[in-house]
């Protein structure tokens, strides 16, 4: 599972993807849409049957996070369901391990490797802030196919380099082209924090990606949405696809 932002668990449940036994999970970076489902996943899928710690490979200041969430804000909840109900037995929470550029997850029939994106660099943010912003993409390999994942940000050597020949390649792409024309506010989030209609082709052109699948949309308007499909459609001639919730794809 890569990340769990807002809808994850809902989705999950549509699905019938079974909530004792997703695992692991990978974090791109800890915002909202990112993790705010992350604790309700924790405590859901130990109602669920987990028994094991859900392993969570993510970037630094994730155990930190998890830590505040299920000792803090989740403390009472859980005492509730371990200190009175006690038929789920002890909380089973998660085993996180930090990751940062360039390493490895080797599961046995899969590899995950992570590298790190540009996501908000450039914009007025202090060297200690952005040493504590660490935003991951990943590439998944697995019985020779190649699955990768922007996470979020823009156009890099990094994001490149991680969806190189990738069979799939999922990117995030906020906004069409027309908004960030529009509006000079579009305009820096294109260039700095989320690749946006204007480089999600180009981007998937320089990795030779053979399929490149579209998310992370601002707005999902039908109108906005075949802007951004024409928009990408002029740097980007392979299989494309545009993600709504619930898709699933072939890698
Ligand atoms: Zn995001």
């Amino acid at each position: 599972m890569f990340d769990a932002g807002r809808g994850a668990i809902p989705r999950i449940a549509q699905k019938q993807l079974p909530f004792d036994s997703i695992d692991p999970l990978f974090v791109s970076h800890l915002p909202v849409d990112h993790i705010g489902e992350l604790s309700d996943y924790l405590i859901t899928s130990w109602l669920a049957g987990r028994r094991k710690p859900l392993r969570v490979f993510s970037p630094p200041g994730t155990a930190e996070v998890i830590d505040q969430l299920m000792g803090g804000v989740y403390q009472r909840d859980i005492a509730f369901r371990t200190e009175g109900e006690t038929a789920m037995g002890p909380f089973i929470g998660a085993q996180v391990t930090e990751i940062r550029t360039g390493e490895t997850v080797d599961g046995g029939k899969w590899r995950v490797t992570c590298d790190e994106m540009r996501h908000g660099h450039g914009l007025p943010f202090t060297e200690r802030f952005l040493s504590r912003w660490i935003c991951l993409g990943f590439r998944v390999e697995a019985e020779g196919k190649v699955f990768s994942f922007s996470g979020d940000g823009v156009m890099s050597d990094s994001l490149i380099r991680l969806g190189q020949g990738a069979d799939l390649h999922l990117q995030c792409c906020y906004l069409a082209r027309s908004d960030i024309e529009r509006n000079p506010q579009g305009k820096a989030l294109a260039e700095h924090t989320l690749a946006c209609s204007d480089t999600a082709g180009k981007i998937a052109r320089a990795a030779g990606v053979k399929k490149l699948v579209l998310t992370h949309f601002r707005a999902t308007t039908p109108e906005v949405l075949r802007e951004i499909e024409a928009d990408v459609r002029q740097d980007y001639a392979g299989s494309l696809a545009l993600a709504n919730d619930l898709d699933d794809f072939d890698v």
